[in-house]
């Protein structure tokens, strides 16, 4: 057997701190982190949106190739112990927005260009020598917008594995058939390809299956949603293709960056505590009642969420179960930004119930740490849940989850460390933060709760040894 250090090409579409719209930014961050500390050799690849992160041009150019009309530049930089390798071509990536959006939250109308020439590019990365030479034995795919490149490496000679990773396979990056054509003539696209075994999906082009069907293995960020996913209520069109190849699914779940989230560390953060100390939390929140408007009682329990705004987060159950969550007693501070309908929603009820409801529209960091440091409980009353990293956070921060039991959350939040239940309904989440509210109320057994959720090893290190297994099956695979 050769040597189990590998080099692996990780392509992902976010990177925290640079630019985040979800847990994909968090999971590319710390997991190559860990990977690289275990002695990998590892390059992150990314579009270059240079609108969203300042860069400047102190990168070293790597080298250079044409797709069609767009020249792409492969620079690459440092984010603390990674090597970053920033994929520029300013005609598709230097936008204002999101990586997926612009300002107003609509998708861009190319996308399919822009990370078909993405997966294009990656491919062509993976074969590609270049100075130094860098010949990865693993290509890791990461969600739709890098599936692409999938296809294209699997027709080279003397490849690379393929992994590809599903964080949520409610996004698909599907497109108008025509979109096959366009790409066709752009990315030199084998014909045979447009097919419902291939990367046609009900007459449209789906990205998502071209991870899922050229990857030598799959994988996903929990066991729950492993199975999930193999059901037609979850699978959202593609449980029959999983089906077909759970043979090839593994399941591993998220660790956390526990430097950038830890309470006793946390820059964020005006009272730093542990589990030792958790009490200081109270002077926290006392801090953000203030901050938010809210009324500044420190016996009145304070529940938070932190979250897109879209349906898959059951943000409209908390929204229907409020009058519930209100006439316990409690108050609810919610950081999110999404469906246009919900924000009103929320506004609505701030404006209703001042001092005890509070709405910060946005992406924010640094409240999302005040959130996680000040509240009581959390709540994440998710549809489905792939692994979810908001409950982790919080039980490293001493605040309860209260979680419905889908996905990562069922293997994740226990009786030990949170509360859960089963229904998609208000009345469901009402009775689960009931049982939490009781146990607030009963010091001993909340600081029981709390402590053993912050003594909780929730690092990287187990998830990247497992990761690294997977590495070395694709390594020992036969020849294709
Ligand atoms: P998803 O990837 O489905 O959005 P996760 O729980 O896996 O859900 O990860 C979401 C990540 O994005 C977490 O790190 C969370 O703190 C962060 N996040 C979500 N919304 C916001 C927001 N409005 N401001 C700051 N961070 C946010």
């Amino acid at each position: 057997m050769e040597t189990d250090r590998f080099r692996i090409l990780f392509a992902t579409s976010e990177l925290t701190p640079w630019v985040k719209s979800g847990g994909l930014a968090d999971v590319a961050y710390g997991l190559s982190r860990a990977l690289v500390r275990r002695g990998h050799d590892v390059r992150v690849v990314m579009p270059h949106y240079e609108s969203l992160f300042g860069y400047g041009g102190a990168d070293r150019l790597v080298t250079s190739t044409r797709i069609d009309g767009f020249r792409i530049d492969v620079l690459e930089t440092k984010l603390d112990d990674l090597v970053v390798w920033l994929l520029r071509c300013p005609g598709l990536y230097a936008r204002p927005g999101s990586p997926y959006a612009d300002p107003t939250g609509a998708d861009w109308p190319d996308n399919d260009v822009r990370f078909g020439v993405f997966g294009r590019s990656l491919a062509w990365l993976a074969g590609h020598a270049p100075t130094p030479p860098f010949a990865p034995d693993v290509v890791h795919l990461n969600d739709w917008p890098s599936a692409l490149a999938a296809p294209f490496v699997a027709r080279s000679p003397d490849r690379p594995g393929i992994l590809f990773t599903i964080h949520n396979l409610g996004y698909q990056g599907l497109f108008g058939g025509e979109s096959f054509r366009r790409l066709s003539a752009l990315l030199d696209m084998d014909p045979a390809w447009w097919a419902p075994d291939a990367l046609e999906f009900h007459g449209q082009l789906s990205f998502i299956k071209a991870g899922l069907v050229f990857a030598d293995r799959l994988s996903t960020v929990s066991p729950g949603y492993a199975r999930e996913i193999l059901t037609d209520e979850l699978g959202f069109g593609l449980a029959g293709l999983l089906q077909h190849r759970a043979e090839d699914l593994r399941a591993i779940v998220n660790g956390i960056d526990s430097e950038h989230w830890d309470p006793a560390h946390d820059r964020f953060i005006a009272h730093r505590y542990d589990a030792d100390r958790p009490e200081v939390k109270e002077r926290n929140k006392t801090l953000l009642q203030r901050e938010l408007g809210l009324e500044a009682a420190s016996d009145r329990p304070l529940a938070v969420m932190i979250s897109r705004l879209v349906p898959q987060k059951g943000i409209d159950l908390v929204l229907d179960a409020l009058p519930g969550i209100l006439s316990l007693g409690a108050q609810l501070a919610v950081l999110g930004t999404g469906d246009a309908d919900y924000e009103r929603r929320l506004h609505a009820a701030r404006t209703a119930h001042p001092g005890s409801v509070a709405f910060a529209r946005g992406m924010n960091e640094a409240l999302a740490h005040r959130l996680e440091a000040a509240g009581d409980l959390l709540l994440m009353p998710s549809r489905y849940e792939p692994c979810g990293l908001n409950q982790l956070y919080s039980m490293r921060y001493g605040t309860i989850p209260v979680v419905r039991r889908t996905g990562g959350l069922g293997d994740t939040v226990n009786a030990a460390t949170g509360f859960t239940f089963d229904e998609p309904s208000a009345g469901a989440l009402l009775a689960a933060l009931r049982a939490a509210l009781a146990a607030y109320r009963d010091p001993p057994t909340w600081r029981g709760l709390q402590q053993a959720g912050m003594r909780r090893d929730f690092s990287w290190d187990a998830s990247a040894a497992a990761y690294e297994r997977l590495y070395g099956e694709l390594h020992e695979r036969p020849a294709s």
